[in-house]
């Protein structure tokens, strides 16, 4: 199915693992220049697929996105940048129990499937070989239940909770187990109404945009939780390429920048269980066709659309998308020169039930230590990594521990002016109701290590009375 030509310009994927080896330093490029170098082959290509030049391709309009490969060049490209970014990043050893996040779009119904042959396959080699030394990964299915946040009928939503259950029930064996859990599975379940909670938490934030990010926190929360506590040790999400451009110029308006890097990369190691981003490689637009292509269904559901600078920026990227196809990439391939931090690998493996190509690759792609920040302290609200400049202004957090300040001091800038109510009011009954595992993340990280982080600059510090001054 691959291309093996060493002249193939249409960023085929080999089949060979080592080949895979040899061409990752240029592999990142090469996804990203696709659009452009197809641009300049259009001419050439005489009406068939740039890969296998034999079939016609998906579409005949030369100047649609999809006039490059037949369909069968398509899905083999497509899953070769997916099974990519999964080796060559060691995301999944064969001992992984993998939970994917589905929300029911195209995306993650694109990663789930992928996931399901990549799995399919594993088991199928699991039951050839004689000695069946090799595990096979596990996998699962999260879906986050949001109607408790916006109000959709309930008839309605029963219908897509039951299609998403026929989309898991529907993949072939082995039968991956299906988690459908409310929003508010983030509050433990002896701390009330969880429902009433989270409604009375997003009110208290008067800003539109912070409601969303801070809806987004959560979700992240809420997977976190089903993953750790079903035995999960890897999340897989169906971030795509459009996704994150999206996320980098929201993250750069808000004044994330010091953190930005920390969410772009494949591998994200700073929660409980390291989220994974395999699709990071591929464009939406891709995704929403292979999934055209190969009547994978999707499941819409009615959420209102972004109405603050989530909204505006993902309008303003789509508008540039159409202009020239290959924006988004450029945009993630230059917040992709910003420095990742440490916590943006997987930790490596020290398993002899996994094998020694796996490691092997593992310790090359893996980040160096000299490739990358480290930071210790996050925002309680987001996890963002705090910059220094945010440490510090943690400086009252030692003296009022007990009231809302410590709040104050505990997230980043950005979270600080777009989710933390200003309103003193807002702010008491934004503490109140916040979930638990929130509220730790406040008390034990950042205190221990702005304590550290104090010490180091001691000398530089201005004391108690020259700051009145
Ligand atoms: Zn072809
Ligand atoms: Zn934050």
């Amino acid at each position: 199915m691959a291309c093996s030509a060493s002249t193939c310009q249409s960023n085929c994927y080999r089949d060979q693992p080592q080949e895979e080896e040899e061409d990752a330093k240029h592999t990142n490029t090469n996804s990203i220049a696709t659009n452009t170098i197809s641009n300049n082959n259009r001419n050439n290509s005489h009406g068939l697929c740039l890969k296998c030049k034999a079939n016609p391709p998906i579409s005949a309009d030369t100047h649609a996105d999809d006039s490059r490969f037949c369909a069968d060049c398509f899905r083999a490209n497509l899953f070769g940048k997916f099974r990519f970014a999964v080796t060559s990043n060691a995301m999944i050893s064969p001992t992984d129990n993998v939970l994917v996040a589905f929300s029911g779009g195209p995306s993650s119904r694109v990663a789930l499937q992928f996931v399901h042959e990549m799995h399919s396959k594993a088991q199928k080699n699991f039951d050839a070989s004689r000695d069946r030394s090799l595990p096979v990964f596990g996998v699962g299915v999260a879906f986050i239940d949001e109607t408790s946040v916006y109000s959709v009928p309930s008839s309605e939503q029963d219908n897509a909770i039951g299609d998403i259950t026929s989309i898991v029930e529907n993949l072939a064996l082995p039968t991956k187990q299906l988690y459908v859990v409310p929003i508010e599975s983030v509050y433990s379940e002896d701390s009330g109404d969880g429902r009433e909670r989270l409604k009375k938490l997003l009110d208290a934030v008067p800003d539109a945009t912070g409601r969303e990010d801070l809806l987004l926190h959560l979700r992240m929360l809420a997977l976190q939780k089903i993953a750790s506590q079903n035995g999960y040790n890897r999340l897989l999400l169906g971030s795509c390429i459009s996704r994150i451009a999206c996320h980098v110029i929201t993250a750069t308006v808000k004044g994330q920048g010091y953190s930005l890097p920390a969410d772009i990369q494949y591998v994200d190691s700073r929660w409980e269980i390291p989220v994974l981003l395999p699709l990071r490689d591929c464009l939406a637009q891709e995704l929403n066709m292979l999934c055209r292509l190969d009547g994978l269904k999707t499941v819409d559901f009615i959420r209102s659309p972004g109405s603050g600078i989530n909204g505006l920026v993902s309008s303003f990227v789509s508008l540039l998308q159409e202009e020239n196809p290959s924006r988004e990439c450029t945009i993630v391939r230059t917040a992709g020169k910003l420095i990742p931090f440490h916590f943006n690998r997987i930790q490596e493996i020290d398993d002899s039930n996994v094998p020694l190509a796996t490691r092997r690759r593992q310790k090359r792609y893996n980040l160096k230590p000299n490739e990358c920040f480290s930071s210790e302290s996050f925002c309680f609200i987001c996890n963002g990594p705090l910059s220094k400049s945010d440490l510090l202004s943690l400086r009252n957090l030692e003296q009022c521990q007990t009231s809302p300040d410590t709040f104050v001091g505990a997230c980043c800038s950005s979270c600080r002016f777009q989710v933390l109510p200003q309103d003193p009011s807002l702010l008491d009954q934004f503490s109140a109701v916040l979930p638990r595992q929130l509220v730790a993340r406040v008390k034990h990280d950042n205190l221990d290590n702005y304590s550290v982080l104090r010490e180091q600059i001691q000398d530089c510090l201005l004391s108690e009375s020259d700051d009145e001054t």
